[in-house]
């Protein structure tokens, strides 16, 4: 019964995950007829097969599975796409892009990113990065450059205009004296333990009682840097009483002592988000905001302004925050792994930052899938590297090429082994046609020493070779015969080339891979066989170093 499409499903799920399993199979059993009556009869027969495709090589399940594609029926899905915006209008969209140039870019980033850039290109709108510098102590140009550079060189997003907050200083100047003249603002000398402590009550401090002209002096001496740093403040008359902590008198301007890394010292007092955030998506005429809902709170306050000040609205969108599981994205926690020498820098290996992402090969493909996988979804998503290293897999397995590489390599004698000195190996096998050709020594391969181990004293096939038996110790194997038998299949090399791949872990391992990755150029992503993914980030005189991606 269906015996047929349950290999067919085993070998893709084998091929898929490393190793079938029968509860992934049964489901797919129904659309060709199974009943719910006859799972007991069948799971019998799905465990048989799937313990058979299981002990196929990788190589010969590929091989097979060429011959059973076609029984497996893909469940049409119903095309997951993004929904559309409110009220968009072809042509019209302007959607932003607003990091602050403070930090390294992580993969909720580019999610965030690639969705404001997806919408614009959709409705033939544009998209604009806006650099939310507003916090001189904590912004440089050196993360204005490598942000720009995950999102030119990586993420491929080709932003229609770049612009800073602090480009715009005079008319946040303009839009507080604005407030101040008509009596929705005013300056606080309190100092920071009084003002939380009012705002707590639900009271309201005395500065808020003087006359806008005496208030408006006191902005101008502000301006001038008149105060001492972090004496005074410019904050809305919102509502103390208000169940909203973010209304109860919120600041919406404060002085900075630290140089601007744009403006040097040319400002000394600077906007709060909540007030630059709806000013400057009014200036530039945004039509469309897509964020995580941890601005949610602030929304009221955003509209407050937006309404004193007459600004243009925009059609807000929010969805689940991006939690990024399993790695280390503080900033601060990263910089003293940095500083501690323990993390090579912002691209180790240990992080999801876009750097380090990059660095391991995974392609800027694989965030978009990513994205339509997630859609626009309310609740909290969690992230994690597995998640974005299987669509990754999907998109270069079929493309990758494929070559040896053998870890901490063993040398063998082979006896009485064939005198091949070339052999021709497909460089992937969607393309059996392009070749590589191989060059053999005689009677001398390498392979891993966890392959011998693994193997030792059994009869083993030297992939697309031959095959040989393993001594139980020492170097001397033993030619058996050329037929692809069904054996244990390992990888070899015989003219080698040294190489190395920084690990997930950011550890190092050595080997030997075929002397044909010299004709691999920096950033190829291949594959190494029974090994995994890497990308070629280095070729130094000693070596040929990778990067792993994933297996
Ligand atoms: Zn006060």
């Amino acid at each position: 019964m269906l015996e047929k499409e349950i290999k067919a499903y085993a070998l893709r799920n084998a091929i898929e995950y490393g190793k079938a399993s029968p509860d992934r199979i049964l489901p797919k059993l129904f659309q060709h007829g199974l009943q719910k009556e006859n799972i007991k009869e069948i799971m019998p027969e799905i465990k048989k097969i799937t313990d058979e495709v299981n002990a196929l090589s990788k190589e010969d399940q590929q091989t097979i599975f060429a011959n059973y594609k076609d029984m497996i029926k893909e469940r049409v899905e119903k095309e997951k796409t993004l929904p559309e915006l409110p009220n968009a209008i072809q042509g019209k969209v302007l959607t932003r892009i607003a990091p602050e140039p403070s930090k390294y870019l992580h993969i909720g980033h580019a999610i965030s990113f690639l969705l404001n850039s997806f919408y614009a290109e959709k409705y033939k709108g544009k998209c604009l990065i806006r650099f939310d510098d507003a916090n001189p102590e904590k912004v440089s140009q050196d993360y204005v450059d490598s942000i720009l550079d995950d999102i030119k060189n990586y993420l491929a997003i080709k932003p229609n205009k770049i612009k800073f907050i602090s480009d715009d200083m005079k008319i946040f100047y303009q839009y507080a004296e604005k407030l101040i003249k008509d009596n929705h603002a005013f300056m606080c000398f309190c100092d920071r333990e009084k003002m939380q402590k009012l705002r707590h009550d639900g009271i309201e401090c005395s500065c808020r009682q003087k006359d806008t002209k005496t208030q408006m002096k006191e902005w101008k001496d502000f301006l001038k840097g008149k105060y001492k740093v972090g004496k005074a403040v410019l904050r809305i008359k919102g509502n103390m009483q208000d169940s909203n902590h973010v209304m109860r008198d919120p600041v919406i301007f404060r002085s900075v002592k630290e140089a601007h890394f744009r403006t040097k010292t040319k400002y000394k007092v600077w906007p709060m988000y909540d007030f630059y955030s709806p000013v400057e998506d009014s200036i530039m005429g945004v039509t469309h905001i897509l964020r995580s809902n941890e601005f949610d709170q602030r929304v009221p306050l955003h509209n407050l302004i937006s309404h004193l000040l007459k600004l243009k609205q925009q059609e807000i969108i929010q969805y689940g925050r991006f939690n990024v599981m399993d790695a280390t994205t503080k900033g601060r926690e990263i910089r003293d792994l940095i500083k501690s020498g323990e993390f090579i820098g912002w691209d180790d290996p240990r992080l999801v930052t876009l750097k380090a992402l990059k660095r391991r090969g995974i392609t800027k493909e694989a965030f978009l899938e990513l994205l339509n996988h997630i859609g626009l979804v309310k609740h909290d998503v969690n992230l994690d590297f597995n998640m974005i290293a299987s669509i990754n897999r999907k998109i270069i397995d079929p493309i990758a090429k494929r070559y040896y590489f053998v870890d901490n390599p063993l040398e063998l004698d082979i006896k009485n082994a064939p005198s091949t000195l070339q052999i021709e190996i497909p460089i992937h096998p969607n393309n059996p046609k392009v070749l590589r050709e191989v060059r053999v020594t005689p009677g001398k391969v390498y392979i891993s020493k966890k392959d011998f181990n693994e193997f030792k004293g059994k009869e083993v096939r030297l992939l697309h070779l031959y095959n040989i038996k393993l001594p139980s110790k020492g170097s001397k194997a033993e030619f058996t015969s050329i037929e692809n038998k069904d054996i244990p299949k390992i990888t070899w090399v015989s003219f080698p080339q040294k190489a190395k791949v920084l690990m997930p872990d950011g550890s190092w391992v050595e080997g030997l891979a075929d002397e044909n990755i010299r004709e691999l150029k920096v950033d190829s992503i291949i594959q190494f066989e029974r090994f995994g993914f890497v990308r070629l980030d280095k070729i130094s005189k000693q070596a040929y170093e990778f990067w792993f991606a994933h297996r």
